[in-house]
């Protein structure tokens, strides 16, 4: 079978004929005046309103909802207005509409992350307003039969147009996991994949296997490519619903199984999955929300909201990982070349060094009172004199937990030296693969190297791991890669004590390590960590814990 490989977004495994959805483009100029720019705005923002007025899905309602508000946004017609000041009819108005609109992109895409994943809505926006001036709007999109949908991305409102029930699955050339090609396959609850580069040059009607848990689509499967993956993904299913309690082995061994957590919701769901805590505590949100940094007492409300719901478990609070993909405006104010290798994370005591001092003072505060086992731990930690530049400031405001986060190769290969200087190391594997791999971890193009079942990025775990053993120190992983039910059995093949992931994927993973021995683990790692490439470890491992 021939594959291509993208970002699997939405699990499932689904078979079906390609329908591609061809989004209409023209260059042709466009003649207007602004009052038909403006007028053709307003029934935009009254056409996305009526779409989510109508279609049932309430995620893409909320989400037509909100760019029919974005349409109608005043400073968006200022924006326009500022570059069509004469009441005169344009003998193309395109370049103007495209400037106005570029300016607003530009803005989102500096704020970076999910920000940056939005400019998509006002791309939509812009279309639909040059179609409709143009006169090329498109027909609504008529599924008919049972069909894996194939686009560049899906917009809102190509998803508002079609008749979902026919959708199979979505898989889509570009767009990110919060994309809303991503939001929307969950909701319906079919597989999708986005970033999968290829997609777009198979033939309309070519049949495909896609899969969503592993990101691949496979084209002309066989019957048993068929059933086989069927059969596994019904399997991880009936398990993750059979299985509850802390997370166990087949053979007993306990497993620290935790949820990633952001905000007092986040801290909920963690808590109704019946985690033992929360394993990763991104603070970043509360500094992204706010036009300037939140005063401690802001910060202690906040901190209180998570760790409340938490009492009698474990939160791992993470300092603030402000810059590269998530940028905070009024911290990371420097243009820099190279985001992701510039001043992120701890390395922000460099220029911010006060923040980080008033950001610890109010965790130490926060959890004052509340039954909570603490642990605290600093992003993008490089050397052994970061480490402990962290472990005496944190120590100093009464924190007694005090760790690093394991993600860059540096400290993984240094880990002896690192992990000596704190209590524990919790292994960032979204960046640890990007920097083991030098592959931007947001560039789709690359997504089949941005891959912790990458041989070189499990080398570089286990040489962690096993400092971490010689010191009798516990580590984590917090990544991604520990909602991957095969990969997390990997990684505890390699020595990692807990796992913590988005709570939606708890139940899978617990499920699927119940079925495996802590041997088989060990077996799958060695296996995986001798392969030639990330396709070989990963078919290896799972061939091993699939016994
Ligand atoms: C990571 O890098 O794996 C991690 C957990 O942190 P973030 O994704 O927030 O950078
Ligand atoms: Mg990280």
């Amino acid at each position: 079978m021939n594959n291509l490989a993208g970002i699997g977004v939405s699990p499932g495994v689904a078979v079906g004929p390609i329908r591609r959805i061809v989004q209409v483009t023209s260059d042709e100029p466009i003649a207007a005046t602004p009052r038909e720019v403006f007028n053709a705005l307003e029934k935009v923002a009254a056409d996305l309103e009526n779409a989510a007025h109508h279609i049932e899905l309430d995620i893409a309602k909320d989400v037509l909802g909100a760019q029919a508000m974005m349409a109608g946004d005043p400073a968006l017609v200022e924006a326009i207005g500022a570059r069509l000041t004469d009441d005169i009819t344009y003998p193309d108005v395109r370049p103007h509409v495209t400037d106005s609109f570029s300016g607003f992109k530009a803005a989102l895409t500096a704020l970076g992350g999910y920000f940056a994943e939005r400019t998509a809505d006002l791309d939509e926006i812009m279309n639909r307003l040059l179609a409709k001036l143009s006169g090329t709007e498109q027909e609504a999109l008529v599924l008919t039969a049972p069909s894996i949908i194939v686009a560049e991305d899906l917009t809102p409102s190509d998803t508002a147009q079609l008749n979902l029930q026919f959708a199979l699955a979505l898989v889509v050339e570009k767009g990110g996991p919060t994309s809303h090609t991503a939001i929307v396959a969950r909701g319906l609850g079919i597989p999708a994949i986005v970033g999968c580069a290829g997609i777009l040059d198979l033939e309309e009607g070519t049949t495909l296997l896609v899969d969503g848990r592993e990101g691949k689509v496979y084209l002309n499967p066989t019957d048993s490519d068929i059933e086989s993956r069927q059969h596994r993904e019904e399997a991880l299913r009936a398990r993750a619903a059979a299985v509850v309690g802390p997370g166990r082995l087949k053979d007993g061994t306990h497993v620290t199984l935790l949820a990633n957590a952001g905000d007092a919701a986040g801290a909920l769901a963690a808590a109704s999955v019946g985690t033992e805590g929360i394993g990763l505590f991104r603070t970043e949100l509360l500094f992204l929300d706010s036009q300037t940094e939140p005063t401690v007492a802001e910060q202690v409300a906040m901190y209180k909201s998570v760790f409340e719901p938490m009492k009698g478990l474990r939160v791992v609070v993470r300092t603030l990982d402000a810059g590269s993909d998530k940028p905070v405006p009024y911290i990371n104010a420097i243009h820099e070349e190279n985001p992701a290798l510039g001043v992120r994370g701890w390395r922000l005591t460099r220029t911010s060094n006060d923040v980080l001092s008033r950001q610890l003072e109010a965790i130490a505060e926060a959890a004052k009172g509340i039954d909570i086992d603490l642990w605290v731990m600093a992003p993008m930690i490089n050397t052994p004199a970061e480490a402990q530049d962290f472990a005496t400031r944190a120590r100093a405001v009464g924190i007694k937990k005090v760790g690093v986060m394991i993600e860059t190769p540096a400290a993984a290969l240094h880990a002896d030296k690192v992990l000596a200087e704190v209590n524990f190391g919790s292994f960032g594997t979204n960046d640890l693969t990007q920097y083991v791999m030098a592959s931007d971890r947001l560039d789709s193009r690359l997504s089949d190297m941005t891959t912790t079942w990458h041989p070189a990025v499990l080398r570089t775990i286990q040489i962690a791991c096993n400092s971490a053993k010689t010191l009798n120190k516990s580590t984590g992983v917090c990544g991604e890669s520990a909602a991957n039910p095969y990969l997390a059995a990997v990684l505890l093949g390699l020595g990692v004590n807990s796992l913590s992931m988005a709570p939606s994927a708890v139940s899978e993973v617990r499920g699927f390590l119940s079925t495996v021995d802590f041997a088989q683990c060990v077996e799958a790692a060695n296996q995986a960590v001798n392969a030639m490439s990330a396709e070989e470890a990963e078919l290896l491992a799972k061939a091993v814990l699939e016994k």
